[in-house]
């Protein structure tokens, strides 16, 4: 088999190895049916199967309750942008979008674009993106449809300790970069949204978790495909769903819950963040980390060097050291690291010595 380097891919990003054998391993014929999940019917048994155990194991997982519905949807989290409002959004109502990077701009731009009645909350674009508000600088409107936050900001680095309190208005989390790395109480959103292509599985294929009572709200002339309801009542089957990427983010449930569930990944993808976070602070300024304590991801963890001279000539020796994937975001700059799920502890060890090699030979 080839051998494989340190993916530090922003998304689609690393995968547990276990869920690529797997898929390798069944991919010219799933056991007992003869034929790849690429040929089967998403109406066979076989894909039956595939879903019904996906969603259970999720279930289990996320301990996700019986009142929220699991679909698999296509689009991307840029189409959960425009769908959130245009099921949720009255055309006199108003939302609160929590704005702490450059993903939660978007989905309010989106929204906005829709003609809605949106308020961009948190004073951190000033502040360059670089922390989540505290709850005393957020005033939500008790009456707004629904509050909009994106719990990790994958561009910036910055992810929210804990969900912000809503008190009683609908929770809309894109969860695209952070889902399933912790334990999460589903039952304090409304609706979760995340693209698979960070730590569920292949691109083409968004997971939405949606509280049944919400799915009144949608207005009877949405386009069938773009109203959750047609989802729900179909099983995500109204059309030819993503039956690769269900398929993989099946693979992946089972991964996760022999891994320990979510407490074990939570505790691991936390010791993972600290030791890199560990490094860049001891650098004595070399590194600095965009995010501020408290608001810094465990998921995207950003800095900078002295100058961006600096930070190419890292980028290029990161390539050669066997690393991929660790130039920031060509919004921002700087640099990025990635250590989804499925990122090895012996990467982030390779990284931190590498670090500190670097600063050595060019401080
Ligand atoms: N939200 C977040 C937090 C993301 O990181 C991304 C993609 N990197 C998106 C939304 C957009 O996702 P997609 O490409 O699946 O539309």
């Amino acid at each position: 088999m080839a051998s494989r380097i340190f993916n530090f891919n922003a998304g689609p990003g690393v995968l547990p190895e276990p869920v690529l054998e797997e898929a390798q391993r069944d991919l010219m014929a799933l056991p007992g049916v003869g034929m790849s999940v690429l040929e089967i019917s998403h109406r066979s048994k076989p894909f039956d199967e595939i879903l019904q155990g996906c969603e259970s194991d999720m279930r289990r997982l996320a301990g996700i309750p019986d009142n929220y519905r699991i679909l698999f949807l296509q689009g991307g989290a840029t189409l959960q942008f425009s769908m959130v409002p245009m099921n949720f959004l009255p055309p006199v109502g108003k939302a609160d979008y929590v704005v702490t990077g450059a993903w939660g701009q978007k989905a309010a731009k989106e929204a906005q674009r829709l003609g809605g009645n949106i308020a961009v909350l948190a004073p951190a674009e000033k502040e360059n993106f670089d922390r989540v508000p505290e709850p005393k600088e957020l005033q939500l409107d008790p009456a707004a449809a629904y509050v909009h936050f994106t719990s990790n900001e994958t561009i910036h680095g910055v992810e929210w300790p804990k969900e912000p309190n809503a008190d009683g208005v609908p929770l809309v989390c894109d969860a695209s970069s952070d889902i399933f790395s912790r334990p999460i109480d589903v039952s304090r959103y409304g609706l979760i949204y995340a693209g698979a292509q960070k730590n569920l599985g292949p691109s083409g294929v968004t997971l939405v978790l949606v509280r049944d009572d919400l799915l009144a709200r949608s207005p009877k002339a949405l386009p069938t495909l773009l109203d959750y309801n047609t989802h729900v009542k179909e099983h995500s089957l109204y059309n030819t769903p993503p039956v690769f990427g269900v398929y993989v983010i099946r693979l992946t449930m089972k991964w996760l819950l022999a891994e320990g569930g979510l407490e074990a990944m939570g505790r691991r993808n936390a010791a993972k963040a600290k030791a890199l976070y560990d490094a860049l602070d001891a650098s004595g300024g070399y590194y600095k980390p965009h995010a501020r304590p408290g608001s810094r991801s465990n998921m995207n963890v950003t800095f900078r060097l002295p100058s961006e001279d600096l930070e190419k000539r890292f980028v290029s020796e990161t390539k050669k050291a066997g690393f991929e994937g660790l130039a920031g975001h060509r919004s921002v700059g700087g640099i990025r690291a990635s250590i989804y799920n499925a990122f090895p502890e012996a990467g982030v060890t390779a990284l931190v010595s590498f670090l500190e090699d670097f600063r050595r030979r060019n401080g």
